[in-house]
């Protein structure tokens, strides 16, 4: 029995799946959850995963009904985390039971560059805000109690964001209120650890390695120690990767969600493989890459690319 972390190929953008099996815990019963953090949906485009039909097709129940989506996790709001949003919402029939959000100002400048980039940023607001369909969760890394991720099994600790990045994203050093369309929100971004017993699986977001790494290191370090599999933070790219909070996780498995063109340009896998030798790298434009992670640390974590 193991939990199942889905990242999809969908090109420039992040979609990742994580499905926790019901299961007990002693006396306890700990019920099936689906997790999904960020989205980028394509139609019509075979090379890239269709995300609603992708999770039609793995998470139905024996009668056929569609699971809901227990968690949303909108890592932040840029265009390649929320892409499709309106379709999922909207026209899926997936229904969304908890969304978490960032408490935050920023207001893209405009809707340029892509077609559905106003009508996802609309359905964004309606999930995040106050007559939201969802419970909506804006929580980050020092808020207590956490009882919506950590005493009913799932064990998701906060990463990121801190006060301290809430802060950065939103003020230039000399205290200055930046502009809603300045607010550094990937700074701000949610990076996750789920703990699968005494190994986890960090979803970093899109935090670059100062300021966001910095003050992850700084403030979580003994977080991060347990790190087998890792989702490398922005896509890959060299602007997040730190490598003293690398040599920390030393994951045995990297997941870059990237496309082609991105790991040309950005990809920072060599630095990755220099700090981790031994870790097996995985890309998403290779295809969908499926992790597994047993609850039973004597058990192997698989992979299976799509
Ligand atoms: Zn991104």
């Amino acid at each position: 029995m193991s939990v199942d972390f889905h990242f999809l190929n969908v090109g420039y953008g992040d979609c990742t799946i994580v499905h926790w099996p019901e299961r007990t815990a002693g006396e306890k019963v700990k019920a099936e959850r689906i997790m999904m953090m960020d989205l980028y949906h394509h139609e019509d485009n075979d090379e890239y995963e269709d995300v609603i039909e992708y999770y039609k097709t793995h998470f139905r129940d024996e009668d056929g009904s569609l699971k809901p989506i227990f968690r949303f996790v909108c890592s932040h709001p840029h265009q390649d985390h929320i892409c499709g949003l309106k379709k999922l919402f909207k026209d899926s029939e997936i229904r969304i039971l908890n969304f978490w959000d960032n408490d935050h100002s920023f207001v893209p400048a405009d809707f340029d560059g892509h077609e559905t980039h106003e009508d996802d940023w609309k359905t964004y607001k309606t999930l995040g805000g106050d007559n939201s369909p969802a419970t909506v969760i804006k929580t980050e890394r020092s808020e207590k109690p956490r009882q919506f991720w950590d005493s009913d099994g799932d064990r998701i600790i906060i990463l990121s964001p801190s006060d301290a990045l809430i802060k950065h994203a939103h003020e230039t050093e000399d205290g200055t209120k930046r502009a809603s369309d300045k607010v550094e929100i990937d700074e701000m971004s949610y990076a996750l650890s789920i703990q699968v017993n005494s190994r986890s699986v960090i979803l970093a977001g899109d935090g670059r390695a100062s300021p966001a790494w910095n003050d992850i290191l700084q403030e979580c370090k003994d977080d991060l120690g347990s790190c087998a599999v890792l989702k490398a933070g922005h896509h890959g790219h060299d602007c997040s990767f730190h490598e003293e909070a690398l040599k920390k996780m030393d994951p045995k498995i990297i997941v870059f969600s990237n496309s082609k063109d991105e790991d040309k340009s950005n990809g920072a896998k060599s630095d990755y493989k220099r700090v981790c030798p031994g870790a097996k790298i995985y890309k998403t434009f290779d295809g969908t890459v499926i992790v597994r992670v047993p609850f039973k640390a004597e058990e192997d974590i698989s992979v299976e690319v799509l």
